[in-house]
């Protein structure tokens, strides 16, 4: 899969894929990250890309034409052929949608994702309109670029690639992982790919809480079970967790979780220990 990045800094990205997880997968030549330096594609001596906005107001907007130019230079696709090319043009900006899981295994089917960073008040509207695909956000506040949405876009979406983590589960068992259900379906649909079967997902769920040595730290100390070497109940205790845990810090989640009947019937006995009105997340 290949990601490109088109910025005014491209220098900012030096640092984040040469480490971990994203440096293998360069190495390994299982994705490529190229950054694009939107003021190559400016034409006067300053390498103007940004103007005054119409209608008056704070800063400067980024022009649509240098962005075009680097999109025609790097060999995007036309709009209108995308999908046919398995790409996506992706419009950094506050305003887009925003981006999930699901959005970064949407984008990893994909094999070429192209990334506009804005900068200042914005980028002018008909970049949206007319060469990207989707507008996406990293959440509910305003940087001042979109360069960092950018690397967690590419990191969220590339870690999902087939290869990349040393074990495929990995991503399934994880948060917003998703059900068995939904990875038997998935495995169905693919069968002659025959991707790797998980035992379980984590059903929307967040994450249950992690251990590791030295057994007693600052007067705490591992939950005996982890140690039970009984696997049925290290699974149990980690499902009730992942349930405390999302009812805890993120209540929405619970309306879509895939829960047994067991696990709903946990959830209910949380309900006086955690005294939000769990009946309104309740699937
Ligand atoms: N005037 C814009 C607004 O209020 O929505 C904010 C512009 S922001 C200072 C400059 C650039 O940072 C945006 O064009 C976008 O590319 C990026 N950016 C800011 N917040 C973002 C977010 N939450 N997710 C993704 N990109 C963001």
């Amino acid at each position: 899969m290949r990601f490109d990045i088109v910025t005014i800094f491209p220098g900012l990205f030096a640092g984040i894929f040469e480490h971990g997880v994203i440096k293998r997968a360069v190495a390994g030549g299982l994705v490529e990250v190229l950054t694009h330096d939107l003021r190559d594609f400016a034409h006067d001596r300053h390498r103007t890309v940004d103007d005054r906005p119409f209608g008056g107001g704070e800063g400067m907007v980024l022009k649509p034409e240098p962005l075009a130019e680097a999109l025609e230079a790097i060999g995007a696709t036309a709009k209108a052929e995308r999908d046919l090319a398995r790409e996506s043009v992706v419009l950094l900006s506050a305003q887009g949608k925003k981006f999930t899981q699901a959005t970064a295994r949407e984008l990893a089917k994909l094999d070429r994702v192209v990334l506009i960073c804005g900068r200042y008040e914005g980028v002018d509207e008909r970049v949206n309109e007319l060469l990207a695909d989707r507008e996406l956000s990293i959440g509910d506040y305003v940087l001042s670029g979109g360069e960092l949405g950018a690397a967690v876009i590419v990191d969220a979406t590339m870690r999902l690639l087939p290869g990349v983590l040393g074990n495929e589960a990995s991503s399934h068992f994880e948060s917003f992982g998703r059900s068995e259900a939904e990875l038997v379906l998935e495995e169905d649909e693919a069968e002659a790919g025959g991707a790797p079967r998980s035992t379980y997902g984590s059903g929307g769920l967040l994450d249950y809480p992690h251990y590791t040595r030295p057994v007693e730290f600052g007067g705490l100390t591992v939950p005996e079970v982890l140690s039970s070497g009984n696997h049925e109940l290290i699974r149990r205790w980690r499902r009730e967790r992942a349930i405390e845990k999302t009812l805890r810090n993120r209540p929405d989640l619970l309306e879509f979780a895939v829960l047994t009947e067991k696990e709903r019937t946990f959830l209910r006995s949380l309900d006086d220990q955690i005294p939000s009105s769990i009946d309104r997340h309740r699937p």
